[in-house]
């Protein structure tokens, strides 16, 4: 049984994914910061889907405590190692440039960007001595094309892709793949002030998306079908490119 991490599995993609990795057989680790609540949700539901799995709280933006997190669950599972990492959880922050602090850019940067660094890091000496690895990055559009009012977050989403791409050529002869999906609006609390009515008129599927339609993509990055795709970077958006 393959080991998956997904962080910020309580709650919108990560969730979906959680239980999209369920479906196809993966023991899940749940991670999440606060919500205890949906993350034994997320649990259930894992469980539904005929697999099993444990919660893991750690603030991925916290490289301490992220460290610890991991730490303690090798040290309970010493025969056991994570071959599927999903990184998931994010937060946006956004304001124009001129108005930005340096909490919004520095926290941004932090939970989206660092956190990459931090976990797959800790976690690939595993993969590579055992020569298996999936790592799906959940990025976003606006790391492709940049988006007003997201300074932070675009330059995190593009510093992960830079870095998928990068670390997709390291680590390809150990059989570890690196990918990213970058979804545009998809229906979850991070969009709940955003009006899809506004919106659905410049994207050319007309709605936003569904988590269900995210995890669908990053379980086919995570599956044997996939086993040829690395460095790649596909997008999840209803048609919105420009
Ligand atoms: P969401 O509904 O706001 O959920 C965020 C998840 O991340 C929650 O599980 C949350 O945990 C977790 N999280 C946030 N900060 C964390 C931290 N410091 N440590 C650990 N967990 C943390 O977000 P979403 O819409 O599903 O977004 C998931 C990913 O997709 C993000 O990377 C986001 O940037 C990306 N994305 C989303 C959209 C969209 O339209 N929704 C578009 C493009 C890209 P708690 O529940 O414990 O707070």
């Amino acid at each position: 049984m393959k080991i998956a991490l997904v962080t910020g599995g309580s709650r919108g993609i990560g969730k979906a994914v959680c239980i999209k990795l369920a479906e196809m057989g993966c023991f899940v680790l749940v991670n999440y910061q606060k919500n205890i609540e949906g993350a034994e949700n997320t649990l259930k539901y894992v469980k539904q889907a005929g697999s099993d799995g444990q919660l893991i709280p750690f603030d991925i933006s916290d490289d301490k405590d992220t460290k610890r997190a991991l730490e303690n669950w090798k040290k309970d599972n010493n025969d056991k190692h994570i071959s599927v990492l999903i990184n998931n959880a994010g937060i946006r922050s956004d304001n124009l440039m001129m108005w930005m602090t340096d909490r919004e850019w520095y926290d941004v940067i932090n939970t989206n960007l660092n956190s990459f660094y931090i976990i797959t890091k800790h976690l690939l000496q595993d993969m590579l001595v055992n020569k298996y690895g999936r790592i799906v990055n959940i990025v976003s559009l606006s790391g492709i094309k940049g988006l007003p009012g997201q300074a932070n977050y675009s330059a995190a989403k593009a510093g992960v892709i830079g870095a998928t791409k990068a670390l997709a050529q390291e680590v390809g002869k150990k059989n570890v793949t690196v990918n990213c999906v970058a979804p545009g609006f998809i229906r979850t609390d991070m969009t709940k002030n955003i009006d899809e009515k506004d919106y659905k008129k410049i994207i050319p599927l007309g709605r936003f998306g569904t988590p269900e339609e995210v995890a669908h993509i990053a379980g086919f990055l995570v599956s044997d079908q996939a086993s040829y795709i690395t460095g790649e970077v596909i997008s999840v958006n209803g048609g919105l490119y420009t």
